[in-house]
């Protein structure tokens, strides 16, 4: 329902935090954070408000400057814990958020498990980080190719946003039926369902199109199409309204 991401100098966890209770206002049933440090990795989540994730996370390391939090509306799997986002890969290496449904999620699960991955959470989510993973690991493509590569075999609606801690100056974009915007900054980028948790720090913008993926590091920005042509970002300047 609600997508919040940062990769840049500020602390993340905040920048997160603040961005996932402006989206609160669309409605959601649990949230979730993924976030990156010097110590490795940690991620939080728990069913009910933003506040809840906010206090139970007080006493727990959540340092770091790249991040990735979501407030879930459950399509499938009741909302819980376990069932909300970030949902990871089978070895724990890749995280991701999701807006959306993933209507053909039965058959690859199933393929999934008899190609050995074990499933943490009962929603469609879950199905596309381990694809994600296997195309990865059986082509040894990077990343994003093995994004592109997985969201060409997935029928539905999505808005998403992948971690890796193997990589932890990277983030990954993609969206197909479900709107996604990036706050473009100096060594900074934001993420966000919509622009409410963007406006306070960023002016320009750029609204990510159907069938795109955008690769984001501390020095990199780039846009591929699900077709694998190579898109000339478009950056918008919002308008103040005082
Ligand atoms: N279909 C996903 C789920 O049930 C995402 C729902 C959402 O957009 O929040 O977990």
């Amino acid at each position: 329902c609600g997508i919040v991401g940062y990769i840049g100098y500020r602390d993340a966890w905040p920048v997160v935090i603040k961005g996932l209770k402006r989206l609160e206002y669309r409605g959601y049933d649990s949230a979730g954070i993924a976030i990156i440090n010097d110590d490795g990795f940690n991620v939080y989540k728990k069913a009910g408000k933003v506040s809840f994730l906010e206090d139970f996370a007080t006493d727990k390391n959540t340092t770091g400057k790249i991040a990735i939090g979501h407030t879930r509306w459950a399509t499938h799997g009741a909302p819980s814990d376990k069932n909300s986002h970030p949902h990871s890969s089978n070895d724990n290496r890749l995280h991701i958020i999701h807006n959306g449904i993933i209507e053909n999620y039965c058959v690859l699960k199933e393929e999934l498990i008899s190609r050995g991955h074990n499933f943490k959470s009962e929603t469609d989510t879950e199905v596309l980080i381990h694809l994600i993973e296997e195309i990865q690991n059986i082509e040894k493509i990077d990343l994003l190719e093995a994004v592109r590569q997985a969201l060409k075999s997935v029928i539905g609606a999505y808005a998403i946003v992948i971690l890796d801690r193997e990589n932890p100056d990277q983030l990954i974009a993609a969206r197909k039926g479900s709107p996604m915007v990036i706050g473009v900054g100096e060594s900074e980028y934001f993420i966000a369902s919509d622009i409410t948790p963007i406006v306070e720090y960023i002016r320009n913008v750029i609204y990510l199109k159907d069938n795109e993926i955008a690769l984001m590091t501390r020095d990199e920005f780039l846009i591929k199409r699900l077709d694998n042509v190579i898109q000339t970002p478009m950056i918008q300047e919002l308008e103040l309204k005082l």
